[in-house]
């Protein structure tokens, strides 16, 4: 359909509203003409008055034309203002010269056209305009004055010439200077317009009653509304339910602040949630402040919004990172600490009981090592989907690291409650699952403390956790424990053993007794094992089977199994050199040594060191040691061999090798458990045992031993079962280097 004005073109647009304008007092001179001509105020001829309008109106049907399809934009001067103007003056002319009496109103008129054109032109435009206006003038009253001298007034036309002649170069320059500013105002405003149309922001300005005054474009893609449509809404319309509170507070601080008439004039940058016309909302760091006039008053609040979805995920990435374990997803331990202050103020406002689990998987290490890290994770991946699955949503699991978890259960009412979903925790646990393709089963122990009674803070509750947790292990694993006085005491104990042990070996509070072993068949003592003793001032006397385990986890096995090493072969020989006969010296060797890439070096330079030949050393090692790398461990042992040091299986029945697996190894030595000697006498079954050890044992050329023999029945079975050698209370007790070689000197000096 045919529009006016062109379509989509804002400029055009506002030419050709001028042009109607100026089209619209065309109209009211002709209505002014026709009315005049019928009132026979002008003598011109009605051909004349038809010619000049038709000529008008066709001009300006031109011009039209040439707006509306867009030819004038070629032009210099697009608006067509001079051009306009010229073609007015021209007519004007026309009409003053048939004006007669009407003359000076027919060049008031012209003034006021003229002035019309004040807002368009440029200096240069005026004086030209002028010059053709005065010119035109001129020449009329001088045509006139020559064919109708009678319609003219001298005076009055020669001034009136002289007064166009001074005016209208005078309007050229306010006209000049009103359209310079005007077009360094527009300039400016289609720079601001320009500005807050691109940019990204949101930027609002309201008055001091909050009611809006602009908004830029981008609200459109920031809320999905029109500008338009945000303008007759209320501000507080903004922002999401979450952010509404804040945001209206502190917009009204602003204000305040603004009224309250001190100059500090406050504005405030915070993060709001803005609601969108969607429904959906976006999150965004919003700039409050006060628009001051130049009298330094306020008279508005100016507002800009920026998007900041992106950087909010971003952080809020990070900020999952920095409180989520990767591996499984679980709150790592940061997070844990957060809840479980959360929990302690919850619970202590609501004066509820709730209990802190620390579950640490039972041999994880083995599985990493021996099946790799892959295998590791799938598996704590896993036991942390099983926990997920088992828990309550109120409830919380975290993973600490490692192999260890945690778990908050809420609004616990007593311990039975506690105990039951630590069983099924623990139930859930070994269930069998599938790693690198083989079935395995994996148990837990879980220690237990309970807010308040166990703690009232994170650290003693965690604390106290961890402490039932150890106790759990030492109670065999695969258990729960509560928190209880008697576990701190426990491990109170222990943790001073811990300290007190590191400087052991510095202090010189360890050394070593013997033991003897007996040859059945000759009598004689054929060889001895040394048994590592700790003595300390605070302690006391503390056993092996207490300290050695321990020395193992704090890693300082090492160093002492070498002090043991040289100690013991030192003592052989110096009982050699004291005249006695060679015995072969038996030492305990732990896994950690046995892992130990320097245990051979340190075994030469103990040899090296005392002089002692090495087929009078024997290495015990226990089944379980062998059974936990076995491919590895062969290789070991035989390096050993290859040195001419003799090895022995220690509490041999105890684990669940067989004779035939432990064939495979390169040993000359089994000793068996004292468990089977002990029951000697009771049990016939262990009975039929030591005798098929025995036999299978000699067929296999091993020297057979016997520990832990304390009565005459059990060595009288033993030797009658043809066993080799003995070892126990019943013959001699581990005693000092000196008792031992009296012992030994009169022991085979009588046999
Ligand atoms: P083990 O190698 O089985 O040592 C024999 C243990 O049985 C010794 O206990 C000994 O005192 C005890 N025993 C010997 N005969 C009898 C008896 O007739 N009746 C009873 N009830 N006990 C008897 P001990 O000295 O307390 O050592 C305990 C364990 O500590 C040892 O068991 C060994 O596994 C470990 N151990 C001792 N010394 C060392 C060492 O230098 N290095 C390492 N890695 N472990 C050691
Ligand atoms: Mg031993």
């Amino acid at each position: 359909m045919f529009s006016i004005f062109p379509k989509d073109d804002h400029s055009q647009t506002l030419r050709m509203q001028r042009f109607l304008m100026a089209f619209g007092s065309y109209i009211g001179s002709i209505v002014l003409i026709v009315f005049f001509y019928f009132q026979g105020v002008t003598r011109a001829p009605l051909s004349v008055v038809v010619i000049g309008l038709s000529g008008a109106i066709v001009s300006n049907i031109l011009i039209y034309a040439i707006i509306r399809t867009g030819l004038n934009k070629r032009f210099k001067d697009p608006s067509l203002t001079l051009l306009q103007m010229v073609i007015a003056t021209f007519w004007t002319m026309v009409l003053v010269y048939y004006a007669d009496s009407l003359r000076s109103l027919v060049v008031i008129l012209y003034m006021v056209v003229f002035v019309f054109g004040l807002f368009r032109l440029k200096v240069r435009q005026y004086l030209f305009l002028s010059a053709f206006a005065v010119v035109n003038y001129a020449s009329v009253i001088f045509l006139l004055y020559k064919i109708r001298p009678e319609s003219i007034n001298k005076k009055t036309d020669v001034l009136t010439i002289l007064v166009l002649a001074v005016a209208l170069p005078w309007f050229s320059m306010i006209g000049g200077y009103i359209t310079n500013l005007r077009s360094r105002i527009s300039n400016a405003l289609s720079t601001i317009e320009r500005l807050t149309n691109n940019i990204q922001d949101v930027i609002f300005v309201t008055d001091m009653n909050l009611k809006y005054n602009y908004i830029n474009p981008s609200v459109k893609i920031l809320r999905g509304y029109e500008p338009e449509e945000v303008l007759k809404q209320e501000l507080s319309d903004s922002f999401a339910p979450s952010s509404l509170d804040l945001a209206m507070k502190t917009i009204y601080e602003v204000v305040e602040s603004g009224k309250s008439g001190h100059k500090a004039f406050k504005s405030q940058a915070l993060q709001l949630e803005i609601g969108r016309k969607d429904g959906t909302t976006v999150w965004t760091e919003t700039n409050i402040s006060l628009v001051i006039d130049k009298n330094n008053q306020p008279v508005g609040i100016l507002g800009v919004i920026r998007d900041i979805t992106e950087r909010r995920q971003m952080e809020e990435k990070i900020n999952y990172m920095a409180t989520h374990d990767t591996l499984t997803g679980l709150p790592n331990r940061l997070m844990v600490s957060q809840l479980l202050n959360h929990a302690i103020q919850a619970a202590r406002r609501n004066q509820r009981q709730f209990a802190v689990l620390f579950i640490d998987l039972d041999r994880f290490k083995i599985v990493n090592d021996t099946m790799g890290h892959e295998a590791g994770d799938q598996l704590l991946k896993e036991i942390a989907t099983r926990f997920k699955q088992l828990l309550r949503t109120m409830d919380i699991v975290g993973r600490l690291g490692g192999d260890e978890f945690i778990i908050l259960i809420e609004e616990v009412k007593d311990s039975s409650q506690v105990a039951i979903i630590a069983q099924k925790i623990l139930s859930s646990i070994i269930k069998p699952l599938v790693l690198l393709g083989e079935e395995c089963h994996v148990t837990a122990s879980i220690g237990i403390s309970i807010y308040p009674i166990d703690g009232k803070d994170e650290q003693t509750l965690m604390k106290n956790a961890d402490m039932a947790m150890y106790f759990a292990k030492e109670e065999g694993k695969n258990n729960y424990q509560f928190y209880s006085k008697n576990i701190q005491a426990q491990t109170f104990e222990r943790l001073s053993m811990e300290t007190h042990l590191r400087r052991a070996l510095e202090r010189n509070e360890l050394y070593l007794d013997y033991q003897a072993k007996l040859d059945y068949k000759t009598g004689l003592i054929t060889g001895v094992e040394a048994l590592l003793r700790w003595k300390n001032q605070y302690l006391g006397a503390v056993t092996p089977t207490q300290f050695i385990p321990v020395a193992e986890e704090i890693g300082i096995i090492i160093p002492i199994g070498r002090w043991v090493m040289k100690t013991a072969c030192a003592q052989n020989v110096t009982w050699q050199r004291q005249g006695l006969p060679p015995v072969c010296m038996a030492i305990n060797l732990s896994l950690s040594q046995l892992k130990d890439d320097n245990l051979i070096e340190d075994i030469k330079i103990a040899l090296n060191d005392s002089g002692m030949e090495p087929n009078l050393l024997e290495l015990e090692i226990t089944e379980s040691m062998v059974m936990y790398d076995s491919a590895h461990m062969i290789a070991v042992l035989t390096k050993f061999k290859e040195i001419g040091v003799r090895i022995a299986i220690d509490n041999f029945g105890t684990g669940y090798t067989s004779l035939t697996q432990i064939k495979r190894f390169p040993i000359d030595t089994l000793k068996m458990d004292r468990s089977f000697i002990r029951n000697i006498g009771h049990n016939s079954e262990d009975k039929a045992i030591i005798a098929s050890i025995i036999n299978m044992g000699k067929h296999l050329s091993l020297t057979i031993v016997a520990e832990g023999v304390e009565t005459h029945e059990q060595d009288d079975f033993l030797r009658k079962s043809s066993c080799d050698e003995v070892q126990g209370f019943y013959f001699s007790k581990p005693i000092t280097p000196d008792q031992f070689a009296d012992l030994l000197r009169k022991n085979n000096s009588s046999s």
